[in-house]
């Protein structure tokens, strides 16, 4: 599956340690990820991952592509609900677009965990059917 991974700022260092605790179900995927976000994951883990732009500049909108061709699987997307981001209307399309395509998005860790354990399980098995009919 393709998995996108977006973290604001605050919520970086719990988007390292998700991806510390679970890297063993994420390795398994073609992950991705705004550029600090997805250096950061790098750099803790080892993973390999494919890194757009940083958020506030159009990284969101590049992950946002992806959903609107159906070609993403998953979005993790941390976000600070606290904090006022410069790319807000880029932060609305994102989670806007995966509405649009159904695609399971976890603001928070709470829903992440279970997102996550779902991916292990093999609950996405789904989105082969999507893959096969594009
Ligand atoms: P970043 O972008 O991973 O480059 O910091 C995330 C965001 O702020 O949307």
């Amino acid at each position: 599956m393709k998995i996108a991974l977006i973290a604001h700022d605050k919520k970086k260092d719990d988007m390292v340690q998700f991806t510390i605790a679970y890297k063993h179900i994420l390795e398994k995927h073609d992950l991705f990820a705004t550029g600090t976000t997805g250096l950061r994951i790098q750099e803790a883990t080892g993973l390999k991952i494919h890194r757009f732009q940083s958020g506030p500049l159009g990284g969101d909108q590049e992950i946002g592509a992806l959903v609107a061709k159906n070609e993403m699987d998953a979005v993790f997307f941390f976000r600070d609900p606290l904090t006022a981001q410069p790319h807000e209307p880029d932060v609305s399309a994102l989670i806007r677009l995966c509405d649009v395509y159904a695609i399971p998005l976890a603001t928070n860790m709470g829903t992440a965990e279970i997102l996550v354990k779902g991916l292990e399980r093999g609950d996405f098995t789904w989105r082969n059917i999507i893959h096969e009919k594009n």
